[in-house]
């Protein structure tokens, strides 16, 4: 075997050593995390379904229609009734012709990315997208570009100076460690060539902002236009799994080519009728949407008259950048002792010394949790 241990030395000398809690119970605001009581902020159960009783209620009896395995892959015998029926309502939500289902968003974004583009293509990247669309680019052996975070002129002056091949411009609808929007509109008028096309992984953005919760393009009226849509539905809708939305097109590509579409076992059909209960309750969850739009404005107006440093994140996702590793590991250990739950994001999965809290808000929070995590940063900072 390799020696590990000069690494694993170096990860924890340099405040990067990642450990894991064990939590119980079910999630929400309030769990036992390490057998601790603890408040947490750091989930991405925005719309708080992911112990909705209701959805739980749909999983159980569908297991005992279907089992617990799907079996085989989407292309064996592992496509059920369920399985199509979602993906015709989830196109049906976003306004497009299909969707197809995926395992995780991960393998969405690596499946979708190098069926579309190869040796000699582009992946032109905000310099912020997750980490699951950096390693799809790579896996596609297109050669991997960066602009820089939000700024359609950087990202114009990436497409001028390419001009061979096809370019797949890839960005979050809502970044997913900084909460912040991309220009949507701007990012589409730049890919409307047939050399180009634009990819939006709404992972944040799904089931939260939009009308119904139809996500971020929704927000500015250009739904129709992103040429590839990912959704994930193991944040806002509680449940697993993801799916891309496009045109027929694209989806029969997708069957055709993605790798880890094909080549994996299909979710099971219980999960998958969990999530159409879970779509149903979220196109009516207009009500959980306020709730976590009146959170968001109260910790903001509440932080700033502490004087702590916000960001202009309008989304649940609020981060309080504090600099390197070590300061931010100190505040959430601080926290954790106050029995807050809020992470400490450090690199890689963030620029260095950018590391932070990322805090998020649940529509289950109430705004005297809000309270008890304001007074305890206040203490800590
Ligand atoms: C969480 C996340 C993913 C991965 O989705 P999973 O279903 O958890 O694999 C992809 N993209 C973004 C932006 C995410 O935040």
């Amino acid at each position: 075997m390799f020696p590990l241990q000069d690494f694993l030395k170096r990860q924890q000398a340099a405040d990067l050593y990642r450990t894991r809690r064990v939590c119980e119970g079910q999630q929400g605001p309030r769990q036992r995390c390490d057998g601790k009581e603890m408040l947490s902020f750091c989930s991405n159960d925005y719309l708080g379904l992911a112990a909705n009783p209701e959805i739980a209620e749909s999983m159980r009896k569908a297991t005992e229609r279907y089992g617990v395995g799907s079996g085989a892959a989407h292309l064996v015998n592992g496509h059920s009734h369920a399985h199509h029926a979602l993906e015709e309502e989830l196109a049906d939500f976003v306004g497009r012709e299909r969707a197809l289902l995926f395992s995780t968003g991960y393998m969405a974004n690596l499946g979708t990315v190098s069926a579309l583009v190869e040796r000699g293509d582009f992946v032109i990247a905000d310099k912020l997208v997750h980490a699951s669309l950096i390693d799809a680019a790579k896996l596609s052996g297109a050669r991997l570009q960066r602009y820089l975070h939000n700024e359609p002129d950087a990202l114009q002056h990436r497409l001028v100076n390419t001009t061979s091949g096809k370019r797949l411009v890839v960005t979050d609808g809502v970044f997913s460690m900084d909460g912040d929007i991309a220009p949507l509109p701007e990012l589409v008028s730049l890919t409307r060539d047939d050399q180009t096309a634009l990819l939006v992984d709404d992972a944040h953005g799904f089931g939260v902002l939009g009308k119904q919760g139809r996500g971020s393009a929704d927000q500015f009226g250009c739904h129709d236009d992103i040429d590839i849509l990912m959704g994930t539905l193991g944040k806002a809708f509680g449940t697993f799994g993801a799916f891309v939305a496009g045109s027929n097109d694209l989806i029969e590509t997708l069957i055709q080519k993605s790798r880890s579409y094909i080549y994996t076992t299909a979710l099971p059909a219980a999960v998958v009728e969990a999530t159409r209960t879970s779509l149903r309750l979220v196109k009516q969850a207009d009500d959980r949407r306020e709730k976590l739009q009146q959170l968001i404005k109260h910790f903001r107006s509440s932080a700033k008259q502490l004087g702590l440093e916000l960001s202009g994140s309008q989304t649940p996702i609020q981060p309080l950048v504090l600099g390197t590793a070590e300061q931010a590991l100190n505040v959430s250990q601080q926290l954790e002792q106050a029995g807050i739950l809020v992470t400490a994001i450090r690199p890689p999965t963030v620029p260095e010394g950018s590391a932070r809290l990322r805090i998020t808000f649940s529509a289950t929070h109430t705004e005297q949790d809000v309270d008890q995590l304001l007074l305890a940063l206040e203490q800590c900072l």
